[in-house]
């Protein structure tokens, strides 16, 4: 599993199935983030699950706006 160097969103085999499946033309690679397009990165730590952006503190802490797994740390 890789972690966007921008928007920190965990790129997986699984949720690479699902960005399919609403847009066609994306292409599967866990190398792009399928959310931002931004390379991602191998090294990262620690992830949180985001339910709801609107009402997560974490989620307006780390200026996140979509549902999702995300990375803590990506270097
Ligand atoms: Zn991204």
């Amino acid at each position: 599993m890789k972690a966007c160097k921008v928007c920190h969103r965990l790129v997986d085999k699984v949720s690479l199935e699902t960005e399919k499946k609403k847009d066609a033309k994306i292409v599967a690679d866990e190398n792009v983030c399928p959310a931002c397009h931004n390379p991602t990165s191998k090294t990262w730590q620690g992830y949180v699950i985001i339910q709801d952006p609107k009402k997560s503190r974490i989620a307006r802490k780390m200026n996140i706006q979509a549902q999702g797994r995300f990375a803590l740390k990506v270097r």
